[in-house]
C-alpha cells in the first residue's frame, strides 16, 4: 500500500510525508485493528457508531486515533464525540449542535478535527451537504466551540470518473478556504481512487480493503 501511494506522489509530485493514511476497519474484528497497531497504524477509520464505540473501548489502552466516517445520527452525535479524534462526516447543523452542547458541558474538552462532508452525487440520501449549502456550513462548522474545521470530505459517486469528481472537491475545499484559511484538509480517495484523489490534492485517505482484505459480511 505505501508503495502505491508513493507511487501515486511521484507521479502527482507531491510528499507522502503530507498524507495522512486512515485505515479502515470496519466489520473487522478489535484483534484485527490491534495486529495493524502493532504493525504501527495509528489512524483507523470506521462508519458505524456502535462497532466503533465497542472497538475504541475495548482498544483504549492503544494510542489509536480513532476518525468517525460514517453517516452520523444526530441522536448518536455525543456519544461519537466519546472516543471520536476526528469526525469526517458533518453535514448539517443537527448534528454539531449536540456537540456544543456536550462542549458547553464540559468546559474542558477539546475540540473534534472536523471535516465537511459533501454530497458529490445528486440524490440528496447520499451523506454530505449539496454544494450550495458549503458556505453557511462552513461558517456554522467555525463558530462551533465543539469543533475544529479541518476540510472538506467526499465519496466519489459510483457513477463518474474519480478524477472529475475530486476535481469538484477541490473547487469546494477553495470556497471552505476562502472561510476558513487554515481547514486545508482533503479527506478523499479510497482502495479503488486513492490515485485519483492524491492527484487532486487529497490529505487525508481513507483506505479499507487494500490494506485489510475483503470485509467480513456486515453483522
Ligand atoms: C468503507 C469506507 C472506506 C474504505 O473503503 P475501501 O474501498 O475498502 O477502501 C472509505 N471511506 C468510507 C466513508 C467508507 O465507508
Amino acid at each position: 500500500m505505501r508503495g502505491g501511494i508513493g507511487d501515486a506522489c511521484r507521479v502527482a509530485g507531491r510528499d507522502p510525508e503530507d498524507l495522512t493514511l486512515i485505515v479502515v476497519t470496519k466489520f473487522h474484528p478489535a484483534s484485527l485493528v490491534a495486529a495493524l497497531a502493532e504493525l504501527g497504524v495509528r489512524d483507523v477509520g470506521e462508519n458505524r457508531h456502535q462497532e466503533a464505540q465497542a472497538k475504541a473501548r475495548e482498544l483504549a489502552s492503544l494510542d489509536l486515533r480513532w476518525h468517525f466516517v460514517g453517516q452520523l445520527q444526530s441522536k448518536k452525535a455525543r456519544q461519537v464525540a466519546g472516543y471520536a479524534h476526528a469526525i469526517h462526516s458533518i453535514d448539517r447543523d443537527a448534528v454539531i449542535a449536540p456537540l456544543d452542547r456536550l462542549a458547553a458541558e464540559e468546559g474542558s474538552r477539546p475540540p473534534i478535527d472536523a471535516f465537511m462532508q459533501i454530497n458529490l452525487t445528486d440524490d440528496p440520501a447520499r451523506g454530505g451537504v449539496a454544494p450550495d449549502g458549503i458556505e453557511p456550513l462552513a461558517e456554522r462548522m467555525l463558530a462551533s466551540p465543539a469543533l475544529r474545521l479541518r476540510g472538506v470530505m467526499a465519496v466519489a459517486p459510483l457513477e463518474e470518473e474519480p478524477a472529475s469528481a475530486f476535481a469538484r472537491l477541490a473547487g469546494y475545499s477553495e470556497r471552505v478556504r476562502a472561510i476558513a484559511p487554515d481547514a486545508d484538509a482533503i479527506s478523499a480517495g479510497m482502495t479503488h481512487d486513492y490515485a485519483e484523489a492524491i492527484a487532486a490534492g487529497a490529505t487525508h485517505l481513507r483506505i479499507g480493503s487494500a490494506i485489510t482484505g475483503k470485509r467480513p459480511d456486515p453483522r
